[in-house]
């Protein structure tokens, strides 16, 4: 592991969280180890239920990843082989790769480049009569706008799958992120805000059926113990990672407070710098900066310029969906989702973490403007 010296500054630093809530933790874990009850406990329970009330759904589920959150969601909602389902083609490639693995075919929307998500004004001409859903994404922690796609949606009869991996605690007009839609999916990957030491996903969803669903896909299939009436998966939150989340869901609202005072810093820095656009908050809701996303021209030289001066920094994503060589056979070139191309060429995030202090925050955003500068 490096060292971070005081003018070196990481991405993220997961080890000054865990110092600050170490004793918390290993409670928590000791418990769960003491219990020896390690698959679907009360640890589990007890998270689906304060996750629920958290988000504002009536019900949630958990399972192994937020891809199988995404996974499970889209089965539990009948897409099946053949079926096609929209997707932002600005995102990580789980939001499309699970729709692939049923044999059905992600259709790559465009974005809105003020916000990086799934721009609604695009969703018309991608629709046929295969059309099964919508997966809107809450890239970087801010919600899609899910008024004109919810809307769009039912027009079109589609089913709406949040991918809310990156934005849990974010809201549109009031409501938070996997109570939107129909169903929600949160991710507990270890970087993200609600992050497990592990792999780990949940479920929302206010849909007494969807819930039945999903609760029986995670587990075989079974509709009740050792009965099975259809496909399902082993998806399965452990106990413990369920109860090191449970300890960092009680810190989840100050610790997304701070990320915004932060990048509100940032981008007070930032504003005149030339060549820098800082990220837009759209005016419908909380953004929870899982990424403090800006663009700059000649990112790569940027990014190269920051590295000498000791910032890391990340780009999210460098080739959108619809490039990706396992889509080479939609037969899409470079040019026909232009703000998505444009996006992966120009985004870069800066170090964004809690427990950052204000003068690396300063720090970094000196040294941006330098890059910028040289590069
Ligand atoms: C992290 C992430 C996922 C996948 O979550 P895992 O828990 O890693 O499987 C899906 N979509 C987006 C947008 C993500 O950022």
């Amino acid at each position: 592991m490096p060292i971070h010296t005081a003018n070196t500054i990481p991405a993220l630093d997961l080890r000054a969280q865990y110092a600050s809530i170490r004793e918390e933790i290993q409670a928590a874990i000791n418990a769960v180890l003491d219990s020896q009850i390690f698959i679907l406990g009360s640890q589990v329970q007890a998270l689906e239920q304060e996750l629920s009330t958290f988000c504002g759904t009536r019900f949630a589920i958990g399972v192994a990843s937020g891809t199988d959150a995404l996974l499970l969601a889209l089965y539990a909602c009948g897409v099946r082989r053949g079926d096609e389902v929209i997707v932002p083609a600005f995102t990580y490639i789980a939001t499309a790769d699970v729709v692939s693995l049923l044999g059905a075919t992600p259709v790559f929307a465009d974005i809105d480049p003020a916000t990086f998500t799934l721009d609604p004004a695009k969703l018309k001409p991608l629709v046929t009569k295969r059309t099964r859903a919508i997966i809107p994404v809450h890239l970087y922690g801010q919600t899609a706008d899910m008024e004109p796609i919810l809307e769009f949606a039912r027009a079109h009869d589609l089913h709406v799958i949040e991918d809310a991996a990156q934005a849990i605690g974010a809201t549109y007009h009031g409501k938070r992120v996997g109570a939107l839609g129909e169903v929600g999916c949160l991710s507990f990957y270890p970087t993200k805000n609600l992050g497990g030491y592990g792999d780990g996903g949940m479920i929302l969803t206010n849909s007494p059926e969807l819930h039945e669903k999903v609760r029986s896909l995670r587990m075989h299939g079974e509709c009740r113990k050792y009965v099975t009436a259809e496909q399902g998966w082993n998806s399965r939150l452990d106990e413990i990672q369920a109860a090191i989340l449970r300890v960092k869901l009680r810190h989840l609202e100050d610790w997304n407070k701070t990320r915004r005072t932060h990048a509100g810093n940032y981008t007070r820095l930032l504003q005149a710098v030339t060549g820098v656009t800082p990220p837009k908050v759209a005016g419908w809701g909380e953004h929870v900066f899982h990424q403090y996303t800006v663009r700059v021209p000649h990112r790569d030289r940027v990014q190269k310029e920051l590295a000498g001066q000791g910032i890391a920094s990340t780009v999210y994503y460098p080739v959108p969906l619809h490039l990706q060589p396992i889509y080479r056979s939609l037969g899409h070139r470079p040019g026909s989702l232009r703000e998505a191309e444009r996006a992966s060429s120009e985004c870069l995030s800066l170090p964004l973490y809690p427990e950052m202090t204000s003068e690396q925050i300063e720090h970094v955003a000196q040294a941006l403007s330098t890059a910028v500068s040289e590069a």
